[in-house]
């Protein structure tokens, strides 16, 4: 496993291609890193990821590919993140909670489903 990286600030490149620095909250930082450590994996990348308090969500995924995650996720355990967050990539391959989202979710997080519904909130 690869370090999650320098979180005091971050490279990004804009969708024009324009590079810049920026210094976003840590916790943000490192969730989306953990988000594209997992895209990677999955083979699916979001369009766009947005962070915001949600209050019934963990995370939702639009039909253009853009993820929200609640910004509540920063307090919970890695194991859960990273639930919520293989939940939605598989949603960019899988709009649907079906047999074949199940087996795919199931392969990269053993368990996970259970464990997501036992919550209160639920990944969508
Ligand atoms: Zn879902």
């Amino acid at each position: 496993m690869r370090s999650l990286g320098n979180t005091e600030g971050v490279m990004v490149t804009s969708m024009t291609g324009k590079k810049a620095r920026v210094n976003p909250a840590p916790a943000e930082v490192k969730f989306r890193l953990l988000v594209a450590e997992w895209a990677k994996k999955i083979g699916a990348t979001p369009a766009r990821v947005r962070f915001q308090l949600m209050a019934k969500k963990w995370a939702s995924c639009s039909n253009s590919g853009q993820i929200t995650f609640s910004t509540a996720l920063f307090a919970k355990p890695r194991k859960f993140q990273e639930a919520v967050i293989v939940h939605e990539l598989v949603h960019l391959l899988v709009p649907n909670h079906g047999k074949l989202f199940k087996s795919m979710f199931l392969s990269f997080i053993p368990g996970g489903d259970s464990f997501l519904n036992d919550k209160k909130q639920k990944a969508a």
